[in-house]
């Protein structure tokens, strides 16, 4: 699976200025309990909260390898004092399955973010609008807990599925470039979206498709689908 390659590219040109990388390590969090509700008298504050810019991405490619480390660019976790911008990044290196096998463990790949949550945090997350907020507890904030904590829960989330070989995660809080991250995120959903229409054998007509413009720009799109119409 090449086709997210392009975006994933962009990405990494878009946060090649970090303030902080994290090398991996065994999680210390614990999973939230499953009816995990964070009252707003718990929470220090909200990533992503009160209307600030928030993005949330996922892209998958098969050849590139990650480094299974956290990055973040802005403050961490324990120096917040309240709701700010937010930006949350992964890309994951998977085995070189088939392009429909791949596109139906990518489904399951972006559950994780709905599924997972560590203790001290709550996520609430719009696949619709592409953000994803996250409540970050009082006592949390207290304990001192890192960016670097979040990411190595969400990592050893990731690398528990076989399909995963490697994990790059980027936080961002603060002052970014979130409307190019933006850009980037709604094209990698299209790109999606356009898989879904191939592998759902709709018909190969790209002059009749509403999905030409992001086809045009991903290489391999429309080889893809005529393909797959030849099965
Ligand atoms: S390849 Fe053509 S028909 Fe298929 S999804 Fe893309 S634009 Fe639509």
């Amino acid at each position: 699976m090449i086709l997210y390659d392009g975006f994933i590219k962009d990405i990494e040109a878009l946060v090649h200025a970090c303030d902080s990388v994290f090398p991996y390590s065994e999680p210390a969090l614990k999973d939230a309990p499953k009816s995990n509700i964070m009252l707003l008298k718990d929470t220090a504050f909200e990533l992503g909260g009160s209307s600030q810019p928030n993005v949330s991405t996922l892209a998958v490619s098969s050849d590139m390898h990650f480094d299974n480390c956290t990055y973040l660019i802005g403050q961490d976790l324990y120096t917040i004092k309240r709701d700010c911008a937010f930006g949350k990044i992964v890309l994951l290196e998977i085995a070189d399955v088939s392009e429909d096998e791949a596109f139906e463990k990518i489904k399951e790949l972006e559950l994780v973010r709905y599924k997972y949550c560590p203790e001290g945090f709550m996520t609430r997350a719009s696949a619709l609008s592409m953000r994803e907020q996250i409540r970050v507890g009082k006592k949390t904030v207290n304990k001192k807990i890192s960016f670097k904590e979040y990411g190595n829960f969400l990592i050893k989330k990731y690398l528990s599925f076989p399909l995963v070989k490697s994990v790059k995660v980027v936080f961002i809080t603060g002052d970014f470039d979130y409307t190019s991250l933006s850009v980037i995120s709604e094209k990698i959903k299209s790109t999606t979206g356009a898989l879904n229409h191939i592998f759902d054998n709709i018909l190969f007509d790209c002059n009749s498709c509403n999905l030409k413009e992001i086809c045009d720009e991903v290489e391999g799109m429309k080889e893809l689908h005529r393909k797959t119409v030849q099965k």
